[in-house]
């Protein structure tokens, strides 16, 4: 089975932590906001509204947790295996 992959964002599987240093322009701090993120995998889409993030104040990169992360991609694992093409949600954290 392919991995589910995250569209413009960058997500942070096992063992990633969200730094207060943004880890990409390396000048910024990161704070908290709330996100879109989008996972696709083959022809299927699953798009959370509203999710926690941490938001690059100088270069805008955009970090979702690991533990929110994992949330994200159970849920879409369960969508996609339900056999959802397409599908917007607002973010319930578990
Ligand atoms: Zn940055």
């Amino acid at each position: 089975m392919n991995p589910i992959l995250s569209v413009g964002i960058r997500i942070l599987r096992k063992g990633g932590k969200v730094d207060m240093k943004c880890v990409i322009c390396k000048k910024g701090e990161t704070r908290n906001g709330k996100v879109t993120v989008t996972l696709e995998r083959g022809g299927s889409t699953i798009v959370f509204k509203r999710v926690p993030a941490n938001i690059c104040a100088n270069c805008g990169e955009e970090f979702v947790d690991e533990k929110t992360t994992s949330g994200l991609l159970k849920s879409a694992e369960e969508a996609m295996k339900a056999g959802v093409q397409v599908d917007i949600r607002e973010y319930m954290a578990a």
